[in-house]
């Protein structure tokens, strides 16, 4: 059967028919081969062609880690870690899924405010690089060293005197929990000497979700040469500058994709001077979300169909405990319907309006707020777009008791 391109931004997607396609199955087929609803399904092949995609218009001499807090599904860790050049955990948990997953320790880097000492233990018994975030884990490095006879590889993450403008959720400028503040990074970086810690460099990282190449341009330019500054107060010379990252990918009307050339264009620039700089640095930047956002969607089930003082409301067999990103709560100030079809009518035209709830009772729960979308019944299912990053281990899935969402990478 001729296949067909779905609307808009979702173009990655095609469908047969009625029916959706991932990973060249259509949809009612996938969810029996599942077994239940929901599911996330994340397609390999959406995956692969991201990275390719990037590697064209990147620098070779830019290495691309993915920060797989975004999606850490052992299977799409273990699919990225051979795609990839490092992967960033955030966790003790998620550098156990990475080692499992075959990353190479030296590959992978380690952040996060408020590192337990047992992580930090963990971590360097496994050889991975440390972003440090505050004096304590300095002192406390120290002492694991020695007591490991493993000198801890670390780099210093810098919060920066600017901010990433236009970016969704700010992480860096002003007073912040993350890193230490470039003001002091000089007296932290005298101590990694005096304690004789394994210094590599730097990590910078502003914001996320920025669909702005200017912004994002701007913030790499002025994080390499904030790192440049503070590398003349570094005991040893700069083997790793991570640029941070910040890709968004486009989630409501009107948004439009991150234009990638400009930002491979000032990178290039940026790897050159850093030949001179920062002679035999890599050059690192770490994307969650655009690597993974795309590939992924969520499949839920329409059990009931309502009419409400004329609204129509779908009531599915999932929510905001599975997908909380898609509810609107997970950080978003206004609350803006995600992309969303119903995935075995893809051929029926968007023919009434319908708002799209989850089972739990909280009014919180909605997936899709007053959306046009083909006529739905019970047994039909509801697909959600963009959903491949900061859905299911960032949503709250014991609240309310329903069954846990089942992950598949096809
Ligand atoms: C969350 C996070 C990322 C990933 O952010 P995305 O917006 O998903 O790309 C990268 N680096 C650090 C330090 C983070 O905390």
């Amino acid at each position: 059967m001729p296949t067909t391109p779905i609307h808009t931004t979702m173009n990655q997607f095609v469908a047969a028919g009625d029916e959706l396609l991932i990973g060249g199955l259509p949809i009612s087929r996938l969810a029996e081969r599942v077994g239940q609803t929901p599911f996330y399904a994340y397609d390999r092949e959406l995956l692969r062609s991201r990275v390719a995609e990037l590697r064209s218009t990147l620098p070779d001499r830019v290495k691309l880690h993915f920060a797989m807090k975004a999606n850490p599904m052992p299977a799409v860790v273990g699919y990225m870690a051979g795609l990839v050049d490092g992967i960033d955990v955030a966790s003790a948990g998620e550098l156990k899924i990475a080692l499992d997953a075959g990353a190479d320790p030296h590959e992978i880097s380690f952040a996060g405010p408020g590192k337990r000492i047992s992580e930090l233990r963990q971590a360097v018994a496994a050889g991975v690089l440390i972003n440090i975030e505050s004096f304590r884990e300095i002192d406390l490095l120290a002492g694991i060293s020695r007591e490991l006879g493993l000198p801890a590889r670390v780099a210093v993450r810098v919060n920066p005197d600017f901010e990433l403008k236009g970016s969704g959720m700010k992480m860096g400028g002003g007073p912040k929990q993350f890193g230490v503040d470039a003001e002091r990074v000089p007296e932290l970086l005298a101590k990694i000497g005096e304690l004789k810690l394994a210094f590599e460099g730097f990590h910078l990282f502003a914001g996320s979700q920025n669909l702005k190449a200017e912004s994002i341009c701007e913030a790499q330019q002025k994080s390499y040469e904030l790192a440049l500054a503070l590398s003349r107060h570094a005991p040893s010379p700069v083997s790793f500058l991570n640029l941070g990252g910040g890709f968004g990918i486009p989630y409501f009307p009107g948004e439009q994709r991150l234009d990638l050339t400009s930002i491979g264009k000032n990178l290039e620039q940026l790897s050159q001077s850093a030949k001179v700089d920062f002679p035999g640095a890599s050059l690192v930047i770490e994307l969650g979300r655009y690597l993974v956002g795309e590939a992924g969607i969520y499949v839920s089930k329409v059990v009931d169909r309502k009419i409400s003082r004329g609204q129509t409301f779908l009531v599915v067999d999932g929510g905001l405990n599975h997908h909380l990103s898609a509810s609107g709560n997970f950080g978003q100030v206004i609350r803006k319907n995600y992309p969303v079809a119903i995935g075995n009518r893809m051929n029926a035209g968007n023919n009434e309006t319908a708002s799209v709830v989850g089972p739990l009772c909280t009014p919180l729960d909605i997936l899709a707020d007053r959306m046009t979308l083909a006529v739905a019944e019970p047994g039909d299912l509801v697909v959600i777009f963009q959903s491949g990053a900061y859905g299911a281990s960032a949503s709250p899935q014991r609240f309310l008791g329903h069954p846990e969402v089942i992950e598949i990478l096809i």
